[in-house]
């Protein structure tokens, strides 16, 4: 008896879970940076550098999120796909979707960057420079990714006009957006490097900075997610105040003041509630269901961005329209292609 209900015990909320979402993480940053190799080689032969064609991974416009807000706004205004980045388009769709559905999951289960936040938190911890902010800094920093938000809104949702949203779409700008992406890593300005090296040390000292504190597409998610029906909820009579969700949460949450974790913050790991030495004291909950497998919120995420996936390449709105020779004309002017 004892047996079976420790068995049932782990299926609702498995203790490997950390290891499941690091290993789930890995894969799409390894895919991903895959698809950015397969991209450079791409950009290679369409800047005349070799003459060794391969094919465009239509994957790498997930790093083309504005670029994704003005096809939203097209397809809304207009009805139509973007079918320039229809893969972008289709990905941004698809996070929308989690952030909606599945608390902030696309930040806990799949964004890479999420994943190289992580490791250098925990490289961070390992040297003893984690550093947490006084809630006196915390806060007025928490807020900056919403005001990014805002201004990106304003500019794109709120004030850019159809004739203009039309006129970016078929602009040159726009046909080679993805090679000057990839130029902005490969060869920054002074500024660029700067501010890419100050992020990038600062995240080993103050824990995932970029995704807390200024990731614009982040805090979008986190206000879809105030909506979302997968909550976790706490049984404030059976807590011990042991503080181990708190200790391993990744958002840095106050779970031992809550009932519900509502914030916008919460990436859904689950990882509070597989920690927690008290049976059914902190639960992944649904609408009428306290207690779920924390499984399911994973398995729900991975499952909604592989249909979204299929879905775009049986109905044709993954690949671009634009055929590799147009491209590779534009790529060949990269340099002179103003910003419209
Ligand atoms: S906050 Fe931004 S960068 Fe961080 S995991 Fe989420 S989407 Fe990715
Ligand atoms: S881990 Fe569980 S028992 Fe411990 S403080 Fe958190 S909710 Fe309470
Ligand atoms: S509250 Fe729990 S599920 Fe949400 S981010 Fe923190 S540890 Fe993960």
């Amino acid at each position: 008896m004892e047996q079976s209900r420790a068995s049932h015990q782990n299926l609702i909320r498995p203790k490997w879970i950390k290891s499941l979402r690091t290993l789930v993480q890995a894969g799409f940053a390894l895919f991903c940076l895959y698809a950015g190799y397969r991209f450079y080689l791409f950009y290679l032969w369409g800047t005349g550098q070799t003459s060794a064609y391969v094919p465009r991974p239509p994957s790498v416009e997930a790093f083309l999120p504005i670029s994704a807000l003005v096809g939203l706004k097209r397809l809304i205004l207009s009805g139509n796909y973007d079918m320039i980045h229809p893969a972008g388009l289709t990905i941004f769709l698809a996070a929308l979707c989690l952030g909606l559905l599945l608390r902030k999951g696309f930040c806990g289960w799949i964004c890479p960057v999420g994943f190289v936040s992580n490791l250098a938190e925990k490289t961070g911890r390992k040297l003893k420079i984690l550093w947490r902010p006084p809630i006196w800094l915390d806060l007025p920093l928490l807020s900056l990714k919403y005001l990014l938000l805002f201004l990106f809104l304003y500019l794109i949702a709120w004030k850019m006009t159809l004739e203009q949203i039309e006129s970016f779409h078929t602009s040159p700008y726009n046909l080679a957006v993805d090679a000057k992406m990839l130029l902005f890593f490969l060869s920054p300005s002074g500024l660029a490097a700067g501010i890419m090296l100050f992020l990038a040390g600062i995240s080993f000292v103050m824990r995932n900075f970029w995704c807390r504190y200024l990731c614009p597409y982040g805090a979008m998610l986190g206000l879809l997610a105030l909506g979302s029906p997968f909550q976790v909820k706490r049984d404030s009579s059976t807590c011990i105040d042991c503080k181990k969700c708190e200790k391993t949460c990744p958002a840095s949450i106050s779970i031992t003041t809550k009932d519900t974790v509502r914030t916008g913050e919460c990436i859904g790991c689950t990882e509070c509630v597989s920690v927690c030495p008290v049976e059914d004291c902190l639960t992944l909950s649904l609408p009428g269901r306290r207690k779920n497998s924390i499984l399911l919120l994973p398995a729900a995420v991975i499952g909604t961005y592989f249909i979204f996936y299929i879905a775009a390449l049986l109905t044709g709105h993954w690949y671009s329209e634009v055929p590799p020779e147009v491209m590779r004309k534009f790529y060949g002017i990269i340099a002179e292609l103003p910003h419209p």
